[in-house]
């Protein structure tokens, strides 16, 4: 390849790798932890409807209407809140808005075994994050954390082990370092007993970041947010407003908009996804399978024997795709999507014809 116009730091550039989205024939995909339903009704509606003469005009670039429905959402005033395009560039962003770059700065902390985001940003942002391993059970080691340090970063569920902190347990890295900012990644948390929104009136060492992706079924629309103390949504705006000042278009807006006006179609699909992960928890252990105790919308599993590779090539001989991974640590794993009943029914029989064969 000729780089000789690359940058060096595009040289040394580890980028992460998304879960396959193929365009050639059809899957049951349960790889990228989308949601089986579709999106709200009020979305089509919003879609059908959207005015495309509208888009010869720049969005609002205060997300004014869409912030201030956010806002509403949690009970929070809509200086709490930061919109980006995706989650993951509201987590990039938190890396340039909060942490210190070089070897030499406070360490930023994260589990071992994490989002496989955060380390890709670390790497590209020249910040130093520290991994803390996981407990024997893969649960995170909360007095771990009470060690010099910057920041810590985690996801809640954590990804890809899926296992939950509830807000006690949030509360004690939070007091552990009041000076000291807490991001929690809340991409699942949909699907999982409570959100750490409701700390934030008590701290303002917390960001919690969420996502339309999951729960709400718009993962193709590319929209997140940060929720947080209104001084820690301004460092977020300038980082985007060094960068780009409207990453959020005017169709993500809109549509983002009609979909927060469903909240029971969203929580009958959430508790639907919920019902049918723990049909499935129940199925598996039938079959031996270990499987953590899963808090999110996918199932964190090893089959002792087989490599998350060989239960991936099989599988997806089959029509069925999963996501496994080739990092030693993580090599006898799968991780597993929760799908449509159907579709999980399907996946149930493929996966014990493969083991018991
Ligand atoms: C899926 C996911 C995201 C990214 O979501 P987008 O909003 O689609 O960018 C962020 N964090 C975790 C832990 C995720 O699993």
């Amino acid at each position: 390849m000729n780089n000789k116009f690359w940058s060096d730091r595009i040289k040394d550039a580890t980028p992460y790798v998304p879960g396959e989205q193929p365009q050639d024939k059809r899957y049951i995909k349960l790889n990228t932890n989308e949601s089986p339903y579709p999106p709200a009704p009020a979305v089509y509606d919003a879609l059908r409807h959207f005015d495309a003469e509208k888009l010869r005009l720049y969005p609002d670039p205060q997300q004014s209407e869409l912030r201030t429905a956010l806002a509403e959402l949690f009970d929070l005033h809509k200086e709490n809140v930061f919109v980006g395009n995706g989650s993951d560039e509201v987590l990039a962003f938190c890396f340039q808005a909060f942490f210190e770059t070089g070897s030499e700065a406070l360490p930023v902390l994260t589990p071992e075994l994490g989002y496989s985001f955060y380390p890709v940003y670390a790497d590209f942002f020249d910040v130093n994050l520290e991994k803390i391993p996981l407990n024997e059970d893969l649960s995170v080691a909360l007095t771990d954390y009470n060690r010099p340090s910057r920041a810590v970063i985690l996801a809640n569920p954590n990804a890809p082990t899926a296992l939950f902190l509830n807000n006690q347990e949030i509360e004690v890295l939070l007091k552990q370092k009041p000076d000291r900012l807490l991001i929690v990644d809340e991409a699942y948390v949909d699907f999982a007993p409570e959100s750490a929104v409701g700390l934030l009136n008590t701290y303002d060492n917390l960001l919690i970041v969420q996502t339309f992706s999951k729960s709400r079924a718009l993962a193709g629309l590319r929209l997140g947010y940060a929720l947080g103390h209104p001084d820690l949504i301004s460092a977020l705006e300038i980082v985007r407003d060094s960068i780009n000042s409207y990453p959020v278009d005017r169709l993500a807006q809109s549509l983002a908009l009609a979909s927060l006006g469903e909240g029971r179609y969203f929580a009958e699909n959430c508790a639907r996804i919920v019902r049918t992960r723990e049909k499935l928890k129940e199925d598996l252990a039938k079959l031996s399978v270990e499987c953590t105790d899963s808090q999110a919308n996918f199932l964190w599993m090893k089959v002792p024997g087989f490599s998350g590779e060989k239960i991936y090539r099989s599988l997806k001989e089959q029509g069925i795709l999963i996501r496994y991974f080739s990092q030693p640590a993580l090599r006898d794993y799968v991780r597993v999507t929760i799908g449509s009943e159907e579709e999980m029914s399907q996946f149930l029989h493929a996966f014990a014809k493969l083991i018991q064969d």
